[in-house]
């Protein structure tokens, strides 16, 4: 079992940290040809314009979304998320346009660019999970097919819907690997975190 994160910037190393901790074997992704083996994708934090150019100059964009499209597992953290979208707000900046939700960027306001705040996610358990938001953005709305996981002060923040789970905020930048195990679930590896 083989999980790429790509790596064409953004916290990629963190997540690789997070999924080594969950027993699986990561890949850093930067080419097409490499996208045959994996058996799921991460898609970390960053900025979603620059990577999303960076996804169309290294020929990704397309393959990444056929993939997507045929039931490839994908989790997007921040502007992970943000590339999922179908929908982006006042923007039609690249993305993969695989998950039925229309996003706003930035859209905890200038004054709170960066916080974190204790969340409920159901299919964690009932321990609450320690979200990292920075200029995050947040779900606007979602389409019949897609389960909410959390939301913050009304707003959502997690969101699943088949092979694709998303995040608002940076399970990455935290030690609790529960939303990355939830997620290899989804991919049908069986989990061996400690
Ligand atoms: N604000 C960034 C964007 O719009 C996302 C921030 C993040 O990934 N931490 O792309």
């Amino acid at each position: 079992m083989l999980v790429g994160v790509l790596a064409l910037q953004g916290a990629f190393r963190e997540h690789q940290k997070a999924l080594k901790a969950c027993g699986v074997n990561t890949v850093q992704v930067r080419k097409p040809e490499q996208l045959d083996e994996l058996n799921a994708l991460v898609i970390p934090g960053g900025e979603s314009t620059t990577m999303g150019k960076l996804l169309l100059q290294f020929k990704l964009l397309d393959a990444i979304a056929d993939l997507g499209r045929k039931g490839m597992p994908i989790f997007g953290t921040c502007a992970g998320l943000i590339m999922l979208a179908k929908d982006i707000i006042g923007s039609d900046q690249p993305r993969l346009g695989l998950m039925d939700i229309k996003v706003e960027r930035n859209a905890f306001g200038r004054q709170v660019f960066s916080f974190e705040s204790e969340l409920d996610i159901p299919p964690l358990g009932a321990k609450p999970f320690q979200g990292i938001f920075i200029r995050a953005p947040y779900v606007v709305d979602v389409g019949p097919g897609v389960d909410i996981w959390a939301e913050y002060n009304s707003k959502i923040v997690c969101v699943k819907q088949d092979n694709l789970l998303a995040a608002a905020f940076h399970p990455e930048l935290t030690e609790d690997i529960r939303l990355h195990r939830k997620f290899l679930e989804i991919v049908n590896i069986e989990p061996k975190c400690i």
